[in-house]
């Protein structure tokens, strides 16, 4: 089956005893058994939900993995995958990265005994210097957050491959739809299912898909036993996301490349930072590895200081801004003070997080309305 029909039928079968069209949701905690330990497969619902089953199962199917998984939180995902690892495990991860994923690995894992090495993973001969006898995990995002650099996935699965590491991919940003990971031969894919999959900012959720039996096995005793589940209503509206991915995608697509055009012939706009650009950099490689550049525009505006900035957010009427990414409507994000700041000053300074990097979530909203509304703010600086 094509991907848009895989997206509204994938999981879910029309519900055998009332017909209904969309799963139910199942909000139980327990079900009934005939005799101890025989059952229909559900026992209790940190384990076992029927609304979680269908989207676990869409999850999978959308990724083409054989095993999807759906946790409370992207992070609650990240989480899991990391603790597949043992203290003393090196890991070689994207420089430029979640600031969220960042931080629970220099703050959770470090402590706990695993190392990492943050790295320019655009670069394979970076890459392949950072490897160490100990390095068991790659883990990229690409396009990355919030300066949209590309990984080449295939070749960084065969160098991790060949070095007896897993490479993860986080495709929060280009979605299952614009980019399958598994495909190029990644072996685990991550997502924060609150961004482009639930797609309406109304739900917080992780995902994980893979299809190696160990790791799954695994991870899903964790889910089990760690119990960071998503609720059976959070599993519901995840679903119904996800029937509209293919065209939202293609919307957040059209508007981000008219709005990166924009951007780019703006006299006080310095930089752009969108894949779709010819100008930027991995240009041709997210041409090969995606289907679409996606709806995620990172720029510059040139100024010296914070303070700069302090009229741009004044004129915005159809932008909010607002932290996260991926819901219909547009958000401008200050990586500097929000999504990054836990990162220190030197570290956003080198990785290019400068006082005027301002990062879009471009919605789906008409094109004309958004280049207006930058328009206003970039006259305000
Ligand atoms: C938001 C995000 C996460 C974390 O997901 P939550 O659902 O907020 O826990 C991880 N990776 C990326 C790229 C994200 O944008």
């Amino acid at each position: 089956m094509k991907w848009a029909t895989l997206a509204v039928h994938a999981g879910t079968e029309p519900d055998p005893m009332t017909g209904a069209v969309m799963v139910p949701v199942y909000f139980t905690s327990t079900y009934a058994q005939e005799a101890p330990g025989v059952h229909k497969g559900y026992e209790y619902s940190r384990t076992h939900n029927p609304t979680r089953t269908a989207l676990e199962t869409s999850l999978a199917q959308l990724e083409s993995a054989k095993y999807g998984l759906a946790f409370a939180s992207g992070m609650a995902a990240t989480d899991a995958v990391l603790r597949l690892l043992r203290p003393g495990d090196h890991v070689i991860v994207s420089r430029d990265l979640y600031g969220g994923t960042y931080r629970i690995m220099r703050q959770v894992f470090e402590p706990w005994g695993l190392k990492f090495d943050f790295v320019d993973t655009s670069d394979i001969a970076t890459v392949e210097g950072s490897f160490r006898p100990e390095t068991k995990m790659v883990w990229i995002e690409t396009p990355s957050n919030p300066l949209l650099h590309i990984s080449p996935i295939a070749a960084l699965a065969d160098l991790a491959h060949t070095h007896g590491a897993r490479l993860v991919v986080d495709n929060t940003f280009a979605t299952p739809y614009l980019q399958s990971p598994l495909e190029m031969g990644a072996d685990i894919v991550v997502h924060s299912a609150t961004k482009y999959l639930g797609g309406h900012s109304d739900v917080v959720m992780g995902a994980i898909m893979l299809n190696n039996e160990a790791d799954y096995q695994q991870l899903r005793f964790l889910q089990n036993a760690v119990g960071a589940v998503p609720g059976p209503m959070d599993a519901f509206l995840v679903l119904r996301g996800i029937k509209t991915l293919p065209l939202r995608m293609h919307k957040h697509s059209e508007n981000a490349l008219k709005i990166a055009e924009f951007l780019a012939a703006h006299p006080k706009v310095s930089k752009v930072y969108y894949p779709g650009l010819i100008t930027h950099p991995q240009y041709l490689l997210a041409k090969q590895q995606m289907r679409l550049p996606g709806g995620m525009v990172s720029f510059e505006v040139k100024v010296k200081n914070m303070d700069d900035m302090k009229n741009f957010w004044k004129g915005l009427r159809v932008f909010t801004l607002a932290e996260s990414l991926g819901g219909v409507e547009s958000l401008v994000n200050h990586p500097a003070t929000m999504t990054h700041a836990s990162i220190p000053e030197s570290d956003r300074l080198a990785l290019g997080i400068t006082p005027g990097l301002l990062r879009l979530s471009v919605g789906i909203e008409d094109a004309d309305d958004l280049i207006a509304d930058l328009k206003v703010a970039l006259q305000s600086v």
